[in-house]
């Protein structure tokens, strides 16, 4: 008997153990798991059942799911050269529902690597990806008709196929700034998760006291008159002080009213007096939404920046490429900045409020539009 119950209680402690052991086992694996989940999330990302959901580093836009990848079929060595006979979306895979990676202008040359159901896999400078087999041609696509030579004394000729009849054409300025900012955000560009003000109030002259925003509709006004008077149809995105239309809508004006060309005028502002002069910001080649249109606002910019500095006498800074404006990102149209001198410098601030100066200033850019349409 007595045996019997010192087995008894040994059996009943064997399996008390057993339990404890196996209850703290069952424990230990959602412990694992959290701390699992916790070196995922320090190294920023996470991976779920069906891998469907990607969350990319911080900084770089999430995506949207995505079907199943195709991966393109290269060989660089055999690749032939094709020709792009419109403007062409580059885009990530074979059809149009996925993102586009950049646009190539018409008559651009790119390296064929491989084709499969109407989609080429090509790559022109530092972009790969894929074009419509519809758009693409194996020899280069000829110039479209050239203008009459028109006599210029100007540096910089017009871009081909530029020459127009000022009837029937639209010129949009956008006078920059209003009375009153705006620093609620809208985005830097399409589809862009970078978030800028939607409008500032501008910088002040030194001397004058007179607001950019101000000086800058004057002038614009100005010009308005000035280029109907060539024949040009002119809207303006404002023509008030009392407004509140941010840096995309007037983009987005610009190719509402059908707008050519988008002239955006502004005038600078640095902390340090002696600085001077009139720069054109345009898009660059390489900008992220409107890289197609960078030859064009160039030359628009071009065009204007060298026009307004023989009439007004004002240093030339030339033309500068910029990427980060949301004004220039947006628009569908060529599109050129005019900082028409330095508001912080007291003798070109002050020069910018002479009437004959005005008149210079208005002339200038006018010579320049009419010049980059090949006037
Ligand atoms: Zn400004």
């Amino acid at each position: 008997m007595r045996k019997k119950s010192i087995f008894l209680v040994g059996l009943i402690l064997v399996l008390a153990l057993v339990f404890t052991a196996c209850g703290k086992e069952e424990e230990k694996e959602p412990v694992n798991q959290e701390v699992e989940n916790q070196v995922d999330e320090d190294l920023g990302k996470e991976e779920s059942a069906d891998d469907s959901e990607v969350v990319l580093d911080e900084g770089e836009e999430i995506l949207e799911e995505e079907p199943e990848k195709v991966e393109p079929k290269v060989d660089w060595l055999t690749a032939v050269s094709v020709w792009t006979t419109t403007d062409l979306n580059l885009r990530e895979q074979p059809n149009t529902d996925c993102k586009v990676l950049t646009t190539f202008a018409r008559g651009t040359e790119l390296k064929k690597a491989s084709e499969e159901n109407g989609w080429a896999y090509v790559q022109c400078g530092d972009y790969e990806g894929y074009v419509s087999m519809k758009y693409i041609a194996n020899e280069k696509p000829k110039e479209e008709p050239k203008p009459q030579p028109q006599p210029s004394t100007s540096k910089v000729e017009a871009i081909p196929g530029q020459h127009r009849d000022p009837n029937s054409i639209v010129v949009v300025l956008d006078p920059g700034h209003q009375g009153k900012g705006d620093s609620t955000k809208e985005p830097n560009g399409p589809g862009s998760s970078t978030m800028k003000a939607r409008v500032t109030s501008g910088c002040t002259g030194v001397a004058s006291g007179v607001p950019e925003y101000k000086l800058v509709l004057e002038i614009s006004l100005l010009l308005k008159t000035e280029l109907e008077n060539r024949g040009y149809t002119v809207h303006m995105t404002r023509s008030s002080h009392d407004v509140n239309i941010s840096n995309m809508e007037r983009a987005q004006y610009a190719s509402s009213v059908g707008a050519d060309v988008a002239v955006r005028i502004h005038a600078d502002s640095i902390d340090k007096e002696s600085v001077r002069g009139a720069t054109i910001l345009v898009p660059s080649a390489n900008n992220a939404y409107v890289s197609h249109l960078a030859a064009a606002s160039q030359s628009l910019g071009k065009n204007i920046i060298n026009s307004y500095c023989d009439a007004t006498g004002f240093k030339n800074r030339g033309v500068s490429g910029n990427d980060t404006m949301t004004g220039i990102n947006w628009s569908e149209v060529p599109v050129a900045i005019l900082e028409l001198g330095f508001m912080s410098n007291p003798t070109e601030d002050m020069a910018m409020q002479d009437d004959a100066m005005q008149n210079n200033m208005v002339q200038g850019i006018a010579n320049g539009i009419d010049k980059y349409f090949g006037l």
